[in-house]
């Protein structure tokens, strides 16, 4: 008779230390305001001009059907016209476009559609936490590829034993990257497609902050890479670059036989994004495209980036700028580990980061700190981690 015991696959799912991070908040919270720099959830609502595309799109009755898991072609044509215009990359929005329930919905499932148990797939350490999930959901073996400072935070791939790459199916990539902020050059995706081709490893690279940048940086697609889109497949969200994670939509664009064993999956789990949902995000493409507005997010960040990091230089905690995402990717001062440092910080300063050690064994010696409170509370922010001792003590 079966136990009643939950399935066994959970146990590699999301990190114990995010629940204990959570935990520790709760009963800090009881003595202490809270300032929650964790998660990285944009704080800001879209701009107005997307909010109105929304609220005329859930008037029309025609919206309330079952979308259909692909997107409706309207959507998939105007990532095309986004992609060309942005990318000056090509895509057939019939088969080289699929919509997908925010992009962990694609990262969720990619794997299901492509990997047996005797599979290995590549992820970065550190890495966004579903990577190695989804690869333990559908049972195959995640190899994790170090990114390091040394290295400017980019995966040495000639340090790949040939066992593995025997095995090797798929790489998941993320420039500009969560948690490490670090960015990639064409140049290096040039290499990421040979190596690809020499290994036959198809490449899924994760693009959600590609409008997130800095100081003038545009951050590249990797299917502008030469022969990128016969090895590989993109995927991009509108979550953080347009200030829509609760939308919940996204796409996957590139090599259309990647794509479909993805589309397979999805087709049998679900229905499709909002029809509505699906309106705002071609405004946002359109009028990103058509320059009316200008899309609010990267000065936004860069403000907030600079800032905290003047106001943390000015305690005495010196971090580089990074170049895009919402997030800082910090070293712990001397003595601490990543784990201990977070917990002592939230302790003494109610201040939430979220240990590098948390995106894998390679995080350790740093921590994560997400851009999602105004200036002014960074500032608060770095003022408590001066007056709480902690940076100079050991
Ligand atoms: C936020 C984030 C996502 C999730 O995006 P959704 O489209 O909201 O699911 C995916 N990848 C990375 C690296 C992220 O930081």
């Amino acid at each position: 008779m079966a136990t009643r015991q939950p399935s066994k696959r959970l146990a590699h799912l999301s990190s114990a230390i995010f629940t204990e991070m959570a935990q520790r908040k709760q009963a800090v919270a009881k003595e202490k305001q809270v300032i929650d720099l964790g998660i990285g959830s944009p704080d800001q609502p879209p701009p107005p001009h997307l909010l109105a595309a929304l609220v005329e799109a859930v008037q029309k009755p025609t919206v309330y059907g079952y979308p259909g898991s692909e997107g409706s072609l309207a959507f998939r044509e105007e990532v095309a016209k986004w992609y060309q215009y942005r990318f000056s990359v090509e895509l057939d929005p019939a088969t080289e476009v699929h919509s997908l329930m925010g992009s962990q919905d694609g990262l969720a499932h990619l794997a299901l559609g492509w990997a047996d148990p005797d599979d290995v797939v590549l992820v970065p350490d550190p890495g966004y936490p579903i990577y190695a999930a989804s690869i333990h959901l559908a049972g195959a073996e995640a190899y994790p590829l170090p990114l390091r400072a040394e290295n400017n935070f980019l995966p040495d791939l000639t340090a790949i034993p040939e066992h593995i790459l025997q095995r090797a199916k798929l790489m998941i990539l993320n420039y500009p990257n969560n948690p490490v902020s670090a960015v990639a050059t064409l140049d290096f995706f040039a290499d990421v497609v040979q190596f690809a081709r020499a290994h036959d490893i198809i490449v899924a690279h994760d693009l959600a902050y590609s409008e997130m940048a800095f100081d003038g940086y545009r951050p590249p697609s990797f299917l502008q890479a030469p022969g990128a889109k016969e090895v590989g497949i993109e995927f991009n969200s509108f979550s953080k670059s347009f200030n829509m994670a609760g939308c919940r939509i996204a796409y996957v664009a590139g090599n259309a036989e990647i794509i479909k064993p993805l589309a397979v999956i999805k087709s049998n789990i679900d229905y499709g994004v909002f029809e509505a949902v699906q309106t705002m995000a071609i405004a946002a493409l359109q009028n990103d495209r058509s320059g009316a507005v200008v899309n609010p997010t990267s000065a936004l960040y860069q403000e907030r980036r600079d800032v905290f990091l003047q106001a943390l230089a000015a305690v005495g905690w010196q971090i580089d700028p990074p170049k895009a995402t919402m997030f800082i990717w910090a070293k712990v001062p001397q003595g601490w580990t990543s784990r201990e440092f977070a917990f002592e910080l939230l302790e003494r300063t109610g201040v939430v980061v979220i240990p590098g050690s948390a995106f894998g064994q390679e995080g350790e010696g740093y921590v994560r700190m997400a851009l999602v409170k105004e200036p002014d509370v960074l500032q608060e922010v770095a003022k408590r981690i001066g007056d709480s001792g902690i940076l100079t003590e050991r």
